[in-house]
């Protein structure tokens, strides 16, 4: 499958937001959008008022690049909101959280949602005691996810294990930082999402 393979700070300064694409760094004072706040690009700082239709389009890949997928299927997100009950921007919103990556993320288990998303596919994740390496695998309430045995010695689990979360978990999901597992215990709500998104905008994009 294709994968963006360009520096991942230049989608941050693309899309003029923080993505969380790279653990600590981005909480530091390295963060390239502390440092620069242009777009990348010898015309970067030069860019002319966007229109409509290129606001939605930001709006669309900052969420897709935050979360790491491509095209065709954020757009199948998008497809299968639409035919849920409720608003289609938040049911996305949700569809999105559910994502066995993120959910990894959530609790801790990488550092940014890149390295949860290796965590899984490199099969160091158990969902409910059997091994899922699927990134895009779709959690349900009730769900364990945990570390594989013999993965425990990983650095980081090994620090997660014995300093606990370093960000918090939010309130749909429990950690148990000292086995190494989660739970999902609701579904996410919209104030659960703390990336700054405008997701009716995205909407607008697909409708058009
Ligand atoms: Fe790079 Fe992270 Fe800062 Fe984005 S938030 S620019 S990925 S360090």
């Amino acid at each position: 499958m294709a994968r963006y393979t360009d520096s991942v700070c230049r989608q941050c300064r693309r899309e003029g937001a923080k993505l969380f694409l790279k653990g600590d760094r981005c909480y530091s004072e390295k963060c390239a959008m502390t440092l620069r706040h242009t777009p990348p690009g010898m015309h970067g700082q030069g860019r002319r008022k966007q229109s409509e239709y290129g606001i939605q389009l930001r709006e669309k890949q900052k969420v897709r690049r935050a979360y790491g997928i491509m095209e065709g299927q954020f757009h199948q997100y998008y497809v299968t909101a639409s035919n849920m009950k409720g608003v289609t921007g938040e049911n996305m919103l949700q569809l999105l959280e559910r994502r066995l990556d993120n959910v990894c993320y959530r609790l801790n288990f990488g550092e940014s949602r890149p390295m949860a998303r290796q965590m899984v596919t490199h099969g160091h994740i158990l969902v409910n005691g059997k091994k899922v390496d699927i990134a895009s695998y779709e959690l349900k309430v009730g769900d364990v996810i945990s570390v594989k045995e013999k993965s425990r010695q990983i650095p980081l689990f090994a620090t997660l294990r014995e300093q606990g979360a370093k960000r918090t978990v939010p309130e749909w999901l429990e950690l148990d930082a000292e086995n190494l597992s989660g739970k999902v215990v609701a579904l996410p709500k919209r104030e659960d999402i703390d990336l700054t998104i405008e997701e009716h905008l995205i909407v607008e994009f697909y409708s058009r």
